[in-house]
């Protein structure tokens, strides 16, 4: 199950954002379902609205780290795209980049966003 292909961050983070918004609708449905229980339905439609709700956030939040990414066209397939961190990769080749020089050509590791050198 598990996807190697590294993703683009912001595009990861929009992904969650939208299935967040389909878990809470999803959640609301099955209150909608055990409305003849009027306390379940209300939790039900209450958790639907909460991550419907943290889906708007998130949705800000992206707006945010876009205005802080940088924006740079992808050497694979010279399209613009923008990255966050000090890895990241394409958000359309998915082609692994780097701000850093000293990590060019080296194998691509996630960690190097969090490591100090
Ligand atoms: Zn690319």
């Amino acid at each position: 199950m598990a996807d190697i292909t590294y993703k683009n961050k912001i595009n990861r983070i929009r992904t969650f954002a939208l299935s967040l918004i389909f878990i809470g609708f999803g959640i609301m449905y099955i209150g909608l379902l055990v409305k003849k229980v009027e306390w379940l339905m209300l939790i039900f439609i209450i958790l639907g609205m909460i991550a419907i709700v943290f889906s708007t956030v998130v949705y800000f939040w992206i707006g945010l780290l876009s205005t802080r990414a940088v924006p740079i066209i992808c050497p694979t397939c010279e399209k613009p795209t923008k990255m966050l961190g000090r890895v990241d990769a394409c958000m359309h080749c998915k082609q692994p980049l780097t701000l850093d020089k000293s990590l060019e050509g080296k194998e691509f590791d996630e960690s190097y966003n969090s490591k100090r050198s």
